[in-house]
C-alpha cells in the first residue's frame, strides 16, 4: 500500500496535479498542529461547564468551534455520550471518515478493513479486542462516519477526580476513548 501510495503521488507531482512541499505542509499540520489534544479539550470543558455540555449535544459543531477548532473534515460534527448504560463506538464502514479537527488524523487500524467491516456486526468483541469488557447491561451504539457526518464520543468523567482543573481533566482523555474503542 505505501509503494501504491508513493507511486501514485510521484506520478501527481510529474503531471503538476499536486506540490509535495504543499502535502508535507498538510500532514505536519495535522500529525503535529491538531491531534487528539483538541478532542480531549473539548471532553474536558464539557464535564467542567454543564451549559457548554448543553451546547456542544445540541450543536457539537458549533461549540466546538468556540474553542478554535473547526474546518475541513469537521464541518458536521455530532457528539454522543457515553453514560453507564450506553456505550458508543464510531466508524466509517465505507473508507476512513474521521473528525479531523478535534482527533488529528485516523490511526491505521480505524482505516482498516477488518475493523470497519467488524465494528458494526461485533462491535462488543471490537471492543473487547481494545482490552474493554462491557458488561452484558450496557448498550453498544456504533455510528457510520460519512462524508458529511463526521463523530466525537464524549466519554464518562472517571469517578473520583472531583476538583481537577480542565486542563488536568484534558489529560485523562485519550484518543480511543473519544472513538469508543476505550473506557476511560
Ligand atoms: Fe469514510
Amino acid at each position: 500500500m505505501a509503494l501504491r501510495v508513493k507511486a501514485l503521488e510521484s506520478l501527481m507531482v510529474e503531471k503538476g496535479l499536486v506540490d509535495p512541499a504543499a502535502l508535507d505542509a498538510i500532514v505536519d499540520h495535522f500529525e503535529h498542529k491538531v491531534g487528539p489534544r483538541n478532542g480531549a479539550r473539548v471532553v474536558a470543558k464539557a464535564w467542567s461547564d454543564p451549559a457548554y455540555k448543553a451546547r456542544l449535544m445540541e450543536d457539537a459543531t458549533s461549540a466546538i468551534a468556540e474553542l478554535g477548532y473547526a474546518g475541513g473534515q469537521g464541518d458536521h460534527m455530532v457528539v454522543v455520550e457515553n453514560t453507564p448504560t450506553v456505550h458508543n463506538l464510531v466508524v466509517c464502514t465505507l473508507c476512513s471518515c474521521y473528525p479531523w479537527p478535534v482527533l488529528g488524523l485516523p490511526p491505521v487500524w480505524y482505516k482498516s478493513a477488518p475493523y470497519r467491516s467488524r465494528a458494526v456486526i461485533d462491535p462488543r468483541g471490537v471492543i473487547g479486542e481494545f482490552g474493554v469488557k462491557l458488561p452484558d447491561e450496557v448498550e453498544v451504539r456504533v455510528w457510520d462516519s460519512t462524508a458529511e457526518i463526521r463523530y466525537l464520543v464524549l466519554p464518562e468523567r472517571p469517578a473520583g477526580r472531583e476538583g481537577l482543573s480542565e486542563d488536568e481533566l484534558a489529560a485523562l482523555v485519550t484518543r480511543n476513548g473519544m472513538i469508543g474503542t476505550a473506557r476511560l
